[in-house]
């Protein structure tokens, strides 16, 4: 039995991208590090969908509750396998860079960066052994262009795109393909503090994005459609930045 991996499933961009990916017929795992409320409705809708939902408590950033309860879900059940890995959970702690104190820069590098590594290193030693599999890393507008007052969420966002390149050369041979997208400014809980009304003129299609224009995106790149694409960075960002 296949499963989809989603980390940060339980809200915004991860939760649609759970429906997305139920829709398209993944049984899902759902991923959250404290909001069992959310994490549930998700699981809800995910089930709605007609396949089989999980939801799985960690923090992405540390090594020994993500070996504690996904390495252990996958010594536990080796009639199940993990085809899907959408590496999305992140965090945001902006500030300029000499006002950031070491628990904003580390913590942001820890979920981002650390959290790719610590989930990815066990989901992927089963993909190559089964020689199937489709990893994507949700990064960021600000990976890319780099954004003022965002300097450690730009720099762990950067060293996921370089992650996603280099890792989509380990693992192509093996039929394994590695993706990131890069969202702008998307409506959930994390921009609740930035005015649509204030930023949308910079952006042409003159308005954020909802989470579900991000989870399509995600949709292809997991679907057969995208078979031949590998160690790209998509940006859905309404062209605010090419
Ligand atoms: P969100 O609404 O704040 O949701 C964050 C999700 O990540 C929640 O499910 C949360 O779980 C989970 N999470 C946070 N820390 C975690 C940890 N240490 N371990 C496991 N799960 C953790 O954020 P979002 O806007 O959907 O963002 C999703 C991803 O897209 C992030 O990587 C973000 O950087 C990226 N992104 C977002 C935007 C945007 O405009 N929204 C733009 C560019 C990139 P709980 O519910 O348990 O807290």
């Amino acid at each position: 039995m296949n499963y989809a991996l989603v980390t940060g499933g339980s809200r915004g961009i991860g939760k649609a991208v759970c429906i997305k990916l139920a829709e398209m017929g993944h049984n899902v795992i759902i991923n959250y590090t404290s909001n069992e409320e959310e994490a549930k409705k998700t699981q809800e809708a995910v089930k709605a969908k007609g396949v089989d939902a999980i939801i799985m408590k960690f923090d992405v950033g540390n090594i020994e509750q993500v070996d504690n309860t996904l390495g252990k879900w996958m010594e536990d059940n080796k009639d199940k396998n993990i085809s899907v890995l959408v590496n999305n959970a992140g965090i945001r702690r902006d500030n300029l860079l000499v006002f950031i104190n070491p628990e904003d820069w580390h913590k942001v590098m820890n979920i981002a960066v650390d959290g790719f590594y610590n989930v990815t290193r066990l989901v992927c030693k089963q993909m190559l052994s089964k020689r199937k599999g489709r990893i994507i890393n949700m990064v960021s507008l600000s990976g890319l262009k780099g954004m003022a007052g965002q300097t450690n969420y730009s720099a762990s966002k950067g060293a996921v795109i370089s992650a996603t390149k280099a890792l989509a050369q380990e693992v192509g041979k093996r039929g394994i393909t590695v993706n990131a997208v890069a969202p702008g400014f998307i409506k959930t809980d994390m921009t609740t503090d930035i005015p649509e009304d204030q930023f949308k003129a910079m952006i042409p299609l003159n308005r954020f994005g909802e989470a579900e224009e991000v989870a399509g995106v995600v949709g292809f790149l997991v679907s057969d459609a995208a078979s031949y694409v590998t160690g790209q960075v998509i940006s859905v960002n309404g062209g605010l930045y090419t």
